[in-house]
């Protein structure tokens, strides 16, 4: 039998550090490759930012999803009509939490309906059944990566299935390119492996991505893939020394791109003068 910490809460553990080399998470990382500067805004000024409609739909349909979970995990209600009464809660909390200045109210009910529809369309088609039980839901892990010469890593698995099947829900505005899914997901999914094999002494069984795609009709696309091998493992730990090289030399610099069209510090980027500590 496998041993996971099942259910502990997320909330703040990956909160916000003084030092920002104090550990690595996959989204740091991620965030690194992307745009080095766009890092430094977030991870090092930590310039807050104002939560985008976009950004809200994501929050909630992934606090209903970790609620389904937990429900099935708990042996309660996770029917659809229960998972509309969770997600009128949610809605409302996140907002508020968020302090969300709506154009209008149209424009909030015209939100809350598109988060809605993409989680009914999901819980009606998942290819998860709804009587099987996780195997560990919202999994907080930390794996000291010190013989790498390397800070800890730390992660939340959002769902584990039957056997070491790792789960991740991911909502996108368009429908993936699964021949792309492990090459764009490598990094995460590696530190997901990583984490499981800490957690339970095991290697993952594979990974599945759940793809809410937010289309007029909404869909749901599942993304199999195999367990990491030891080469991706080899280059993923490549990846973070270049990442903790990178921040330790405040090496902070633009990488201009299609990222530019919904990053949050396109202002702070464009007052950016070239120093390392530029805001
Ligand atoms: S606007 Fe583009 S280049 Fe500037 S910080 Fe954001 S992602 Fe980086």
């Amino acid at each position: 039998m496998i041993s996971l910490p099942v259910a502990q809460t997320s909330s703040n553990v990956l909160g916000q550090t003084s030092d920002p080399l104090e550990y690595i998470s996959a989204s740091r990382l991620k965030c690194f490759q992307t745009c080095r500067l766009q890092y430094f805004f977030r991870y090092v000024a930590k310039i807050r930012t104002v939560t985008s409609p976009a950004l809200l739909v994501g929050q909630v349909v992934h606090a209903v999803l970790q609620a389904w979970n937990l429900a099935r995990w708990r042996g309660e209600d996770a029917s659809v009509d229960a998972m509309a009464n969770a997600f009128a809660f949610l809605w409302e909390s996140k907002a508020d939490e968020q302090k969300m200045q709506w154009k209008s109210a149209e424009e909030e009910e015209a939100e809350k309906a598109k988060a809605w529809r993409i989680l009914e369309h999901y819980l009606q088609n998942s290819p998860i059944p709804l009587a099987e039980k996780p195997e560990a839901v919202e999994v907080v892990v930390e794996r000291d990566l010190l013989a790498h010469g390397l800070p800890p890593l730390k992660g939340v698995i959002d769902l584990v299935r039957g056997g070491g099947r790792i789960v991740d829900f991911k909502t996108t505005a368009r429908t993936p390119d699964e021949s792309q899914a492990r090459h764009l997901n490598d990094v995460q999914l590696g530190c997901y492996a990583l984490l499981y094999r800490e957690a339970t002494g095991q290697p993952e069984l594979g990974f599945e991505l759940h793809h809410l795609v937010k289309t007029k009709t909404p869909k749901v696309v599942v993304t199999a893939l195999e367990p990491m091998k030891a080469l991706q493992i080899q280059k993923l730990l490549r990846v973070m020394e270049s990442y903790v090289d990178g921040v330790g030399a405040e090496d902070f610099v633009p990488s201009p791109g299609m990222q530019c069209s919904f990053c949050d510090y396109f202002a702070q980027c464009q007052r950016w003068k070239g120093s390392p500590l530029d805001r």
